[in-house]
């Protein structure tokens, strides 16, 4: 006899799936035979560096790595965490108690929330972005603030502008910088800011740095390099994107220990950590030659290069990305993202994704990727062009 089954309420309660209309016309326009350009995921199409590889391909065949991981990681894995940290930012991290593992940093994201927020606590997420923030606060009771991600605020969100009773309720920050969807890098003296409005208000700073190492310009910074951040941050590194290891399933978060440990110990109660064959792979990469990391960033700036002049040339003109593999590219007067994105798809055969996709503040533009070679972002350029927009 059939039961009824009914959904968990923070399922039931989950947005409405906004790419799902875009998903449904993919399928249609696909069925058609027409070749789509998917410039609407945000997953690097190079493999894996080989040196990674191979030590996974080593490792995998060590039995000791074969038994159940430690949910914090490997010691040596979270050293070479800490190493990267050392040389990248020159900040000094104690890998035993500042520093865990992560299943990717989506795990580590969702599950601070888990850890840190209270049914009724304000967390105070930016808007459009990553929709994690969002999602992690609400299954677990929280209410999000969103902050507005404009143009001429430089795609930073304006922590002045936040209500006095909602600062002072607020529990969490989210940050995002190299930023998904905008693209935008955040100087340091924002980071300087949010540091001084966190210890007004006493917030926590959650600073999710997944694209750290994609950027074009000036080094992006590491909220824990700024003096006072180690007493109010934590911030998530991931391997997917600076690695191209997306399906690896590794990152990290660094940052004050009692936000480490908080993690942790929620770690230890839902997850058995990451199998540590990918871990010893994961050192191999943190520890490697830089240079690999440098050539993919080359290969980002060229296809930026040849994207961002495409769409200038035919009439959708957008800010070059300062970091990520996103261009966040302005909506033509008269059109909506949604209407656009559909245009696209079903005009041209190119996948973009809806900018209201990532908040209500992303309407009004669409974001494209980086994940694709030049060749087929020229023949996207030469696609959108028959759009005549
Ligand atoms: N943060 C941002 C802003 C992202 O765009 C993504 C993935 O797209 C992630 C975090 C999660 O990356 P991962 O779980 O692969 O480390």
């Amino acid at each position: 006899m059939p039961i009824e089954i009914k959904k968990a309420e923070r399922i039931r309660n989950l947005p409405p799936y906004l790419f799902a209309e875009i998903d449904r016309l993919k399928r249609e326009v696909a069925a058609r035979g027409v070749d789509l350009i998917n410039l609407g995921i945000g997953d690097p199409d190079t493999p894996t560096p080989a040196h990674i590889v191979e030590r996974l391909r080593e490792a995998a065949g060590n039995p000791a790595n074969h038994r159940y991981p430690d949910y914090e990681g490997l010691l040596t894995f979270r050293q070479a965490a800490a190493g990267w940290m050392q040389r990248r930012y020159g900040v000094t991290v104690d890998p035993a108690t500042e520093v865990v593992s992560l299943i990717g940093s989506k795990e580590g994201i969702a599950n601070m929330a888990v850890a840190f927020v209270d049914p009724g606590d304000i967390v105070l997420v930016p808007d459009p972005g990553y929709p994690v923030y969002h999602v992690g606060t609400s299954f677990n009771g929280g209410k999000t603030y969103r902050l507005p991600l404009r143009r001429e605020n430089a795609f930073l969100p304006d922590l002045a502008a936040i209500p006095r009773e909602i600062a002072r309720g607020a529990k969490l920050l989210w940050l995002n910088y190299p930023n998904n969807p905008t693209a935008a890098v955040a100087p340091r003296a924002f980071f300087e800011e949010a540091v001084r409005f966190a210890e007004r208000h006493g917030i926590i700073i959650c600073h999710d740095a997944a694209y750290a190492e994609i950027y074009f310009g000036e080094r992006p910074p590491s909220i824990l390099e700024i003096p006072g951040g180690r007493e109010v941050a934590i911030e998530f590194h991931s391997l997917s994107k600076t690695f191209s290891m997306t399906g690896w399933r590794i990152g990290f978060a660094v940052g004050h220990p009692e936000l480490v440990a908080g993690l942790g110990k929620v770690k230890t109660n839902v997850d058995s950590g990451v199998f540590q064959a990918t871990q010893e792979a994961a050192i191999a990469a943190l520890t490697g030659d830089p240079a690999v990391v440098d050539r993919l960033r080359a290969m980002y700036r060229e296809r930026r290069e040849v994207l961002v002049g495409g769409l200038q040339r035919i009439g959708l003109p957008c800010d070059p990305p300062a970091g990520t593999f996103y261009v966040w590219v302005p909506v033509p007067r008269g059109l909506t993202a949604a209407g656009l994105a559909t245009r696209c798809l079903e005009e041209a055969g190119v996948v973009v994704t809806p900018g209201n996709g990532f908040g209500d503040a992303g309407e009004g533009y669409i974001r494209l990727t980086l994940c694709s070679p030049s060749e087929r972002l020229r023949e996207a350029v030469e696609r959108l062009r028959g759009l005549d927009l």
